[in-house]
């Protein structure tokens, strides 16, 4: 693009192609976003998930940027952007079609999970070998890191649902449901009723992107 003349025609046609290749890699994240989170919802009625790290999240960022080594730091806000919406977007679908089939999703504190005993709790860096291999020093544990800390994770969550453990940086995405049946019975002015009366009508939702809670009951 750089080298044809601007607003030329043969810059429109390489613009043309910019554009569609960028549009491509938007489309397929979506479709990858939407079938995998999906396919959770469908399958499971819990799920548990770690707390956004904006921390790791950019220093894996600055990583890949290292490797390439060119346009530095436009690409770390690119890349960063990136991330943050893929992240964001990947919890918040999870979110509301765990809700559509009376799901939940409980956000958990990240903290640790990879180097905490899924066995006896105990919690310690020594715990953590390498990247990839964990060893309890108080018990003798040994599995993959990545599996122990989703281990914790589950763990983690299952507390908070039972017990409400630590709850600073815990989330739990409630179904919008319960939230509007309290809301309903305020004051109902004829406007007001009409709209909530569209609201449950089950029909109007085949409109939109809720299609699932038409024909089939919440499991
Ligand atoms: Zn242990």
């Amino acid at each position: 693009m750089s080298r044809k003349v601007k607003f030329s025609s043969n810059w429109r046609k390489a613009k043309a192609k910019v554009t569609k290749c960028h549009s491509d890699i938007v489309n397929a994240r979506k479709d990858y976003l939407h079938k995998t989170t999906t396919t959770i919802a469908r399958a499971h009625a819990l799920v548990c998930m770690e707390d956004l790290q904006v921390r790791n999240m950019s220093k894996s960022a600055r990583g890949t940027l290292e490797q390439k080594g060119t346009n530095v730091a436009a690409k770390s806000g690119l890349n960063k952007a990136i991330l943050d919406q893929g992240w964001f977007e990947f919890r918040r679908q999870l979110g509301y079609k765990l809700t559509w089939r009376g799901g939940l999703l409980v956000v958990v504190d990240p903290k640790y999970t990879s180097r905490t005993c899924p066995a006896g709790l105990h919690e310690s860096k020594d715990n953590r070998m390498s990247q990839a291999k964990f060893e309890c020093v108080d018990c003798g544990y040994v599995n993959n890191a990545d599996i122990v800390g989703t281990l914790s994770v589950l763990a983690r969550g299952q507390r908070v649902l039972a017990c409400g453990e630590d709850v600073r940086r815990t989330k739990v995405v409630k179904p919008r449901r319960a939230i509007s049946a309290k809301q309903e019975p305020a004051e109902v002015t004829k406007q007001g009723e009409i709209h909530a009366q569209r609201r449950r009508n089950p029909l109007r939702l085949r409109r939109g992107g809720c299609q699932f809670m038409v024909n089939k009951p919440n499991i």
